[in-house]
C-alpha cells in the first residue's frame, strides 16, 4: 500500500487536472485563506485489512484538495463521516483535517479519481488515466467482503474493475439507490446516491437512509 500510496501522490499525468488542483490551491476560497492546500493527487484512507470499502468520486476542491485526505473537510465528508459514526465505521463522528485523529474501523475509503476535477466531472480520458490506481488498490483490499458505491461514476468505475478481471460485464446490474448486488468475483455491492450537497441538501439522500443502508452492510460483516 505504501508503493501505491507514493505512486498516486507524485502523479502528474493529467495535464488539465494538475493544473486544475494546483489553481484551486492558490486561489483558495475566502474560508481557507490561511490554509497551505495539500494541491496533489488523494490517496485512499483507512483499514487496509477493511471489509468495508468505500469508494466515491474525486477529492472536492476544498475538501480533499485542501487537507489531503479522501472526504475530508467538506460537507460530503460531514455527511458521510458522521453516518458511518453512527453504524460503528469510524471512532468519530467529524472529518476535518489530516490530523483530527479520524479512524475508519474495519472500513476503507478512496476516490476513484485522485485529482478534484473541474464542476466534479473527470473526462473520460481522464478517468481512463486514473483508474489503473482504483486496480491496484482494489487488488490490494483483499479482505473486503462488501464495497460500497457512492454515484454512478464509482458504480461505473467499479463495473470496469469487475469487467477488466472477468473479461465480461456483470449483466443485470443498474445504478439505484438501495440495490445490492451479490456477483461473482466480487464482495457484495451496496449501491448509494454520492453524499454531495446536491443530494443530501434536497432530500434526495437522507441521513436516515444512508444510515439504514450502513446497518444492513454491518449486518453482513463479522
Ligand atoms: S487524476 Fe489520477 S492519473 Fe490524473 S493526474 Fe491525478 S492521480 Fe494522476
Amino acid at each position: 500500500m505504501y508503493r501505491l500510496r507514493r505512486d498516486i501522490v507524485n502523479c502528474r499525468k493529467c495535464s488539465r487536472l494538475v493544473l486544475f488542483r494546483e489553481t484551486v490551491a492558490e486561489k483558495k476560497t475566502r474560508r481557507y485563506s490561511d490554509w497551505d492546500y495539500w494541491a496533489k493527487p488523494v490517496p485512499g484512507f483507512g483499514d487496509s485489512g477493511a471489509e468495508l470499502v468505500i469508494i466515491g468520486l474525486a477529492p472536492a476542491a476544498h475538501g480533499g484538495n485542501r487537507t489531503g485526505r479522501v472526504f475530508t473537510g467538506d460537507l460530503s465528508a460531514r455527511f458521510l463521516v458522521s453516518c458511518l459514526h453512527e453504524a460503528g465505521f469510524t471512532n468519530q463522528p467529524n472529518s476535518d483535517s489530516i490530523d483530527d485523529g479520524l479512524r475508519m474501523v474495519n472500513a476503507y475509503m478512496l476516490a476513484a479519481v485522485r485529482c478534484v476535477p473541474p464542476d466534479n466531472v473527470p473526462t473520460p480520458a481522464e478517468a481512463s488515466s486514473c483508474y489503473p490506481f482504483l486496480e491496484r488498490e482494489l487488488k490490494l483490499l483483499a479482505h473486503a467482503k462488501v464495497v460500497l458505491l457512492l454515484g454512478k461514476f464509482a458504480f461505473d468505475s467499479y463495473l470496469r474493475f469487475l469487467k477488466e478481471r472477468t473479461g465480461h460485464s456483470p449483466g443485470g446490474v443498474a445504478f439505484r439507490h438501495g440495490a445490492v448486488y451479490s456477483m461473482q468475483h466480487s464482495p457484495t455491492v451496496y449501491v448509494s446516491y454520492h453524499p454531495s450537497p446536491r443530494n443530501t441538501n434536497t432530500g434526495i439522500l437522507t441521513r436516515e437512509m444512508f444510515i439504514s443502508l450502513l446497518w444492513k452492510i454491518k449486518s453482513e460483516l463479522k
